[in-house]
């Protein structure tokens, strides 16, 4: 029996007790180790207690571990930015450091705002995004969150935004690779602008690469490309939420860079920080800012928002996915894993789906392949299959899907640092805990 506990989350359940981890493994107080499968929840994209990272934190640590934005700036700080920008589309070159993803998306969309207001154009105000979709748990970040059960007894709270179908061409029936699915898709974004007025319709959030609402949806062909014209046609900002898809795990910095296509707004966090420090950032064109800060400034910000402890973090992962080439490891060995998942569907007939860019990778199980039905909700596969791979050693994250309501689907996204070695670990982890859910 554990002691009675303290601390609380969203459930009564306990986990194991963390004692340590290296790499891609971690260690309970038993001593029984885990793969991580998931890295956490996408953030350990260098694996744990990467050695440089460590060395210069501590090394910051000894020089400062707080400087207030507003009273000083701070080397690691500037170092960082400048990285960050050099990593991001043309035209971006400022940087707005933040302490996690939903403060990204925060700052994201007030910054349109004000910009909106700023050159007179305050009639726009909508924030149109995608269902499903995630974009964090605060109240502006979850009114454009596409995931009812999360968002709906908010709604009173907050003002509730317009959303449009995320492209799932997988359960409608529809070819990836076909250009009239991405304008299918598309169209029901200007469809939405128009039915809004588009005189009063701020920006449109995506993620590039969907996270855990979605199962690392990747966009089907031609869709990122009409997204952006139909955004510039009715003067909507396009904002990406990088927040779990950028940092390098798709195998490019930003998983737009896989489609050629620039954001006015990026907000990126989870594997910028990777773990080491709680740190995100939102990354503006300048044609955007600029106006803002002549106007008189920005008018939002977080007290924790670019302390050196978590800059000097950050600018060590970004370090690291340099020297290691990590990103191209992540195409490399994403493309492996995701073969040898879809490899699995030939062993069960209820894995209905395998998709995602590089090692941001998702299954999903269905009843019927053919119609895509979901597994009944009684059988709570989402919970029951990540126990099974608990109990393997392996770790994966799983979420309900379509909406939140039904459909089960588990992100395998091993840290960039992952081996071929560890990839048939983790499919012989997978294997028998889908051998012991089929029974
Ligand atoms: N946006 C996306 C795409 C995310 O995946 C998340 C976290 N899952 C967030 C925003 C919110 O980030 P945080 O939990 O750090 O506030």
């Amino acid at each position: 029996m554990k002691p009675k506990s303290h601390l609380f989350y969203q459930t009564r359940s306990r986990r194991p007790v963390l004692a340590e981890a290296r790499g891609v493994y971690m260690w309970d107080v038993d001593g029984k180790r885990y793969l991580d499968g998931s890295s956490g929840a996408m953030v350990s994209n260098i694996g744990h207690s990467n050695p440089r990272v460590l060395e210069a934190m501590r090394r910051q640590m000894e020089k400062s571990t707080f400087g207030y934005r507003l009273h000083f700036e701070t080397e690691p700080g500037e170092r960082l930015a400048a990285k960050v920008a050099a990593l991001s589309p043309e035209g971006m070159e400022k940087v707005f450091f933040v302490s996690g993803g939903s403060e990204a998306v925060e700052s994201a969309i007030k910054l349109a705002r004000q910009y909106a207001v700023t050159v007179g154009q305050g009639s726009r105000w909508k924030v149109i995004s995608r269902n499903p979709s995630y974009h964090g748990s605060t109240l502006g970040a979850l009114a454009l969150t596409g995931y009812a059960p999360l968002a709906d007894p908010f709604l009173p709270m907050m003002q509730a935004m317009p959303k449009i179908p995320a492209p799932r061409a997988y359960l409608d029936g529809l070819d990836m690779d076909d250009q009239a699915t991405g304008a299918h898709y598309a169209a029901m974004l200007e469809a939405r602008i128009i039915e809004e007025g588009p005189e009063t319709v701020l920006a449109f959030i995506q993620e590039p690469v969907g996270g855990a609402s979605t199962g690392a949806l990747v966009p089907p062909a031609g869709y990122m490309q009409a997204v952006r014209e139909i955004c510039d046609r009715h003067g909507v900002l396009l904002i990406h939420d990088e927040v779990m898809s950028g940092g390098g795990r798709t195998g490019k910095f930003m998983a737009a860079e896989h489609w050629g296509v620039d954001p006015d707004i990026i907000a990126i966090s989870k594997g910028f920080g990777a773990g080491y420090a709680p740190l995100g950032a939102m990354i503006a064109h300048d044609r955007l800012i600029d106006p803002v800060l002549d106007a008189g400034g920005f008018q939002h910000g977080h007290t924790y928002a670019g302390n050196p402890l978590a800059c000097a973090a950050g600018l060590a992962v970004l370090e690291e996915i340099e020297s290691g080439e990590l990103m191209g490891n992540a195409a490399r060995i994403g493309a492996l894993l995701k073969a040898r998942l879809a490899n699995l569907m030939q062993r069960y007939g209820f894995i209905g789906d395998v998709r995602g860019e590089g090692l941001l990778l998702a299954f999903e199980l269905v009843a019927d392949r053919q119609t895509m039905q979901p597994l009944p909700k009684e059988l709570n596969a989402y919970v029951e299959l990540v126990e099974l791979a608990y109990e393997q050693g392996l770790i994966i994250y799983s979420r309900r899907t379509r909406g939140g309501i039904d459909g089960d689907h588990f992100l395998v996204c091993p840290p960039m640092i992952v081996t071929e070695g560890q990839v048939d670990e983790i499919i012989d982890m997978l294997s028998a805990a889908l051998d012991k859910f089929a029974v």
